[in-house]
C-alpha cells in the first residue's frame, strides 16, 4: 500500500490532489492549518466515496508542528511514498506597502514549510529506497507578477529548492519535482473581479482557467514517473509560455 501526505490537503488544489491519490489506491493523509470545519467536511465527503483519509492538523510554517505531524504520521504508517508540499498563501501588495512581517509570513508559509517537510521525510524516504516529493510552485514563480513580488519570489524559491534537492537526493532514488499551476479556480483567486479574471483568461492560450483536478493529474504523473526528477511541470493552459 502506497502512502501520500498532502499539505493544505482539505480544500482547493490540495483537496483535488488528495482525491486523485485516493482514487489510485493510496493511503492519504490530509494536512490543514486552521479551518477544521472544512477539513472535517472534506474528510466526510471522502468517507462517503468509500475512502478513509487521515487528518493531521499542523501549521507547516512552524518547525515544531511539522516535527509532531510526521511523528504522528510515522506512528500510523511505516513509510511515506509521496509528499506533496501544496500549502501556500498569496499576497497582493505593491512592494512599498509590503511589510517585513508580511514578507516573512509569505516566505515562512510558502518556502520554509517546504524545507521543514522535506527535511522531516528525507531520511525516511532514503531508508525506504526512494520516494517522490512534489512541490507546488506557481507560474508567477517562473515569470513574476506585478503587485505580487513577495509571492512570486517565494514561488521562484520553491523552484530552485526543488532543482537543488532533486540533485542531492537523486542518488538515493528520492525524486523531487515541481508543479507550476497557472490560474486555478480556488478560493485563492476569490479576490479577483470578473473583469480581472476575464483579462487573465484572455491571456491563456487554452482559453479557460484551470481546475484543481488539472493540477492533480500532473501530481499523479510525477508521483509515478520513475525517471523524472528536478522538473518544473507547468499546468496553466499555456499561460506565460
Ligand atoms: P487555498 O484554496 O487557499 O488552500 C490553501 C490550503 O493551504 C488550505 O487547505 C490551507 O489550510 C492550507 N494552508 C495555508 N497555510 C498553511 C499552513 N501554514 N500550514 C498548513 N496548511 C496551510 O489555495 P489553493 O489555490 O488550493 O493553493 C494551493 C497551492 O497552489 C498554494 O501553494 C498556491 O500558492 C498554489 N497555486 C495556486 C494557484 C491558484 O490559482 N489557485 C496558482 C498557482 C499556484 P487552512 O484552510 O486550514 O488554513
Amino acid at each position: 500500500m502506497k502512502t501520500a501526505l498532502i499539505t493544505g490537503g482539505t480544500k482547493g488544489i490540495g483537496k483535488a490532489i488528495a482525491l486523485a491519490f485516493l482514487q489510485q489506491g493510496y493511503e492519504v493523509v490530509l494536512n490543514y492549518r486552521s479551518d477544521e470545519k472544512t477539513a472535517l467536511a472534506t474528510q466526510a465527503e471522502f468517507n462517503m466515496l468509500g475512502y478513509c483519509p487521515v487528518l493531521l492538523r499542523a501549521d507547516v510554517s512552524d518547525g515544531f508542528q511539522v516535527h509532531q505531524m510526521f511523528n504522528e504520521f510515522f506512528g500510523i504508517y511505516e513509510k511515506l511514498d509521496v509528499l506533496v508540499n501544496n500549502a501556500g498563501i498569496s499576497l497582493v501588495r505593491v512592494i512599498q506597502e509590503t511589510s517585513p512581517a508580511e514578507w516573512d509570513r509569505i516566505f515562512n508559509v510558502n518556502v520554509k514549510s517546504v524545507y521543514y517537510c522535506c527535511r522531516a521525510v528525507a531520511d525516511r524516504m532514503i531508508g525506504n529506497g526512494g520516494g517522490s516529493i512534489i512541490n507546488i510552485s506557481s507560474v508567477w514563480g517562473e515569470i513574476g507578477a506585478s503587485c505580487e513580488v513577495a509571492y512570486s519570489a517565494s514561488k521562484g524559491a520553491v523552484i530552485s529548492f526543488t532543482k537543488a534537492l532533486a540533485k542531492e537526493l537523486a542518488p538515493s532514488k528520492v525524486r523531487v519535482n515541481c508543479v507550476s499551476p497557472g490560474v486555478i479556480d480556488t478560493e485563492m483567486n476569490a479576490h479577483l473581479t470578473e473583469d480581472e479574471m476575464q483579462s487573465l483568461i484572455d491571456e491563456i492560450p487554452l482559453g479557460r482557467i484551470g481546475f484543481p483536478e488539472d493540477v492533480a493529474k500532473a501530481c499523479l504523473y510525477l508521483a509515478e514517473a520513475d525517471y523524472v526528477t528536478g522538473e518544473v511541470l507547468s499546468v496553466g493552459g499555456g499561460f506565460g509560455k
